[in-house]
């Protein structure tokens, strides 16, 4: 596969403090949603934003031949999306402002062809109608969604989202898991972040469980989650069964000792 996501003894630090110890994964494939989870700290941010070229790391990254590690801004901008955790406070441009910013970041289109992209993008996300409103102010919701449309907008091969649906309500946690499966499934790379083990158990197809800046454990969603890896990795007592129609649930019971 030419344009696997290939990830081999990465490590990263913050200063003097290492963060991320020798991180190596198995080739991700263009087509594969893979989940990254992980309790708060373990270093998923530090993880998608070492890919994103945004904190000083070591080792190798490649997406195909391109070595990410060593890509200009600009290399990067036209094969990479990515949608940070905390999203900027305090920017009075429009949706459609800040949509065309995020495309010319890349090559893009210029004018009219810019403004109609911008507006495929909303459309598909269902966010038209705040196309002429002032980031600043819609609700942390509304611009998780915006986020999430700068980072597809250029159709990049590879799709990092840092939590996307922590600020939604359960239709639009729904709609964009779907649209970001989508996305997977038109033949890009994505990587995401979640907190929610049943919506990454559900939607992705690997799950990588980091803790304290290591990988604790890979595979399919079914084969990671279990009782006793939610027990060391997240220090609870939890069973994992399948509902009604199949779907694996993570049941929490308590804290475990
Ligand atoms: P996660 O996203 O899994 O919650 P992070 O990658 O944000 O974890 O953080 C991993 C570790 O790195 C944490 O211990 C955090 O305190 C530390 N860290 C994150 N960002 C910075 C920073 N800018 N400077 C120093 N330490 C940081
Ligand atoms: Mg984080």
């Amino acid at each position: 596969m030419s344009m696997a996501l290939s990830i081999r003894g990465l490590s990263a630090r913050y200063r003097r403090t290492p963060i991320l110890h020798d991180i190596s994964l198995p080739d991700m494939l263009p087509g594969q949603l893979v989940a990254l989870v992980g309790p708060n700290g373990a270093g998923k941010s530090t993880l998608l934003r070492s890919l994103a070229g945004l904190t000083e790391a070591s080792g190798s990254i490649h997406l195909g031949a391109q070595d990410l590690l060593s890509s200009s801004r600009r290399e990067r901008a036209s094969y990479l999306g990515f949608m940070p955790q905390t999203l900027p406070d305090g920017i009075a441009l429009t949706v459609l402002e800040t949509l065309l910013g995020a495309l010319h970041a890349g090559r893009g289109g210029n004018g009219r062809d810019g403004v109609e992209k911008a507006h495929a993008v909303l459309v598909r996300l269902g966010i038209a109608h705040l196309a002429m409103r002032p980031l600043e102010q819609l609700s942390g919701g509304q611009r998780q969604m915006v986020s999430l449309a700068q980072a597809v907008i250029r159709d990049p091969a590879l799709l990092l989202l840092d939590e996307p649906t922590s600020a939604l309500d359960l239709r639009y946690q729904n709609d964009v898991m779907s649209l970001v499966r989508q996305l997977a499934d038109d033949g890009r790379i994505v990587v995401v972040v979640l907190h929610d083990l049943g919506l990454a158990a559900r939607w992705a197809d690997q799950l990588v469980v980091l803790n304290a800046g290591r990988v604790h454990a890979e595979g399919t969603p079914i084969a990671t989650l279990t009782p006793a890896l939610l027990a060391e990795v997240y220090r609870i007592v939890a069973r994992v069964e399948r509902c009604s129609r199949g779907r694996v649930q993570v049941i929490v019971d308590g804290p475990s000792r």
